[in-house]
């Protein structure tokens, strides 16, 4: 039998980041990806001549100092990014904004809400900072880390509009700003948070983490050559330049328990131990790969809801679909819908015409992703093939319809559409019931981590840390492994 210091469960950005600082840090590691490639939601996949995004389309979090910058410099990493002016163009009817560093475009339509982002800003740019402090702790020990994360915080303590903010929502601080009754601008601010921040509305997400979820367009947002998933090849690379093994098409089917100790790693192709196990996924991926049950995906009602799935379609068009724009990235809503999920409000991300990795000559490949409900997919999916094909459909006109209200001419110049849904990522990202987008930010809370008190496992990824951009996930794995070093 095969043995490791460390065996980690799943290839996405955090199972990737976990094994790029262990192996660097000498550990023998071996990474188990069941896909073709790593990358997970934040894959890239080839068809018929095109390259298109899994799931996130946007990077944030390369700027100096930033998280995927320290990763960067850890795992000797050089980015192939391309920055992006305007982060992305929001439409809702005929109000159109384009998302700059600036604000220029939202201050405009929107001058009374300068103190907001004025706030907004300064805030955001103290909690950079802190995930800055909180990477520079990594490797360090432990008398030092308490001594630099006392430097750290005391300052920050101090901050009263933090503490504020740490017990109140978005719709809360908004009042505050005498914002509440815009109506306009707050459906602005729902949008935002629902893609970043993964919350239906103001009045459920915690007024901390929409300091950061709604700072995306200021943090350098970018692109890479080759879509979203070079950023995953490339620390996939740099954990075999270390030393590590990362095998793809190997899924882990489960783990037998020794005591309160993971004892072995079961695959189809064979048996592994390691001293420590490491499980890119949420508590439920961990209970079912221990053959225990899953806990619940959450209510059914949307403040009560804890999870959301994705609906997704990736279609190959022609170039001059797009038309001319400030930029490469849209989100639409339906006019004057009620709820932003189900199609009420789509992001549309277009391959750069300038990569030509990305498509055909002459054509590009565009993703639109909405939020949706799992269940209903579960549903019709045990009703049979037909029931389950019939839903799709469904939620793809309804999008096409939406994006073609935006972008005329767009179901003309489409060469074909694939339709993803919450089944499609249950089955290629692994992710229990295909719920995407991890840690739901509407209140402060403990992280998830395991939950049956295992001795040598640890749990990563957008579940384990708030944040779920890869940006959140990279700070959560650091952290995770500078505990798992400790151990081994
Ligand atoms: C539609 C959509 C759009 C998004 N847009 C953005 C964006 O623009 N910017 C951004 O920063 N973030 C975005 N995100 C979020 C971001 O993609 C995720 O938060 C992040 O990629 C999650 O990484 P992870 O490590 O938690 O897990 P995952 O990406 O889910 O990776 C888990 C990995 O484990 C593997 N695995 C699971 N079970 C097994 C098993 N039994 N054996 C072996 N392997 C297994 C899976 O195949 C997968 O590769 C988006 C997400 C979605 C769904």
């Amino acid at each position: 039998m095969e043995k490791y210091d460390v065996i980690i469960v799943g290839g996405g950005i955090g199972g990737l980041v976990a094994g790029g600082l262990l192996a660097r840090s000498g550990v023998r590691v071996l990474l188990l990806e069941q896909g073709v490639h790593v990358g997970g939601c934040a894959a890239t996949f080839s068809h018929r001549g095109y390259r298109f995004d899994a799931g996130a389309t946007i990077g944030c979090g390369f700027h100096c100092g930033g998280p995927m910058h320290w990763l960067a410099e850890q795992l000797h990493i050089s980015w192939p990014l391309r920055p992006l002016p305007v982060a992305w163009q929001y439409c809702d009817g005929d109000l159109t904004l384009a998302l700059d560093p600036d604000r220029s475009s939202l201050l405009q339509r929107f001058p009374e809400s300068l103190g907001f982002w004025r706030e907004q800003g300064e805030l955001a740019d103290g909690l950079w900072d802190l995930s800055e402090c909180l990477l520079a702790l990594y490797g360090q020990g432990r008398m030092r880390q308490a001594a630099s994360l006392g430097a750290c915080l005391v300052p920050r303590i101090k901050d009263v509009q933090l503490l504020r903010l740490a017990s109140m929502s978005v719709a809360q601080w908004l009042k505050g700003h005498g914002l509440a009754d815009n109506k306009l601008f707050c459906r602005f601010i729902d949008a935002q948070l629902l893609i970043s921040a993964q919350t239906a509305r103001a009045a459920d997400c915690n007024a901390l983490f929409a300091v950061l979820a709604l700072d995306l367009p200021r943090r350098s947002p970018c692109v890479f050559d080759g879509g979203m998933g070079t950023v995953a090849e490339l620390i996939g690379q740099a954990i075999g330049t270390s030393g590590g093994q990362v095998r793809c098409g190997e899924k882990v089917q489960s783990l037998t328990l020794q005591g309160e100790r993971i004892g072995e790693v079961v695959t189809e192709k064979g048996r592994y131990q390691a001293k420590e196990v490491v499980v890119n996924g949420s508590s439920a991926t961990l209970a079912l790969l221990l053959g225990k049950q899953a806990p619940s995906a959450g209510g059914g009602k949307v403040s009560d809801r804890t999870a959301w799935g994705a609906f997704i379609l990736h279609l190959g068009v022609e170039n001059s679909t797009m038309g001319e724009r400030p930029g490469d990235h849209l989100q639409l809503l339906r006019p004057e819908s009620i709820g932003l999920a189900e199609g009420n409000s789509l992001f549309l991300s277009a391959s750069p015409s300038s990569d030509p990795t990305r498509a055909p000559s002459g054509k590009r490949a565009l993703t639109i992703s909405t939020h949706t409900r799992v269940d209903p997919w579960w549903q019709a999916w045990r009703q049979g093939k037909e029931a389950y094909r019939s839903l799709k459909g469904e939620y793809t006109e309804a999008a096409l319809n939406v994006a073609a209200g935006y972008i005329p001419g767009m179901r003309q110049g489409m060469d074909f559409c694939l339709a993803g849904s919450p089944v499609t990522y249950a089955r290629y990202t692994g992710r229990h019931l295909g719920l995407v987008g991890g840690y739901t930010q509407t209140r402060l809370r403990a992280p998830e981590q395991n939950r049956f008190g295992l001795k040598n496992c640890t749990l990563v990824g957008d579940n384990s840390f708030p944040g779920q951009s890869m940006a959140g996930v990279t700070v959560g794995a650091t952290m995770a492994v500078d505990l798992l070093l400790r151990r081994l």
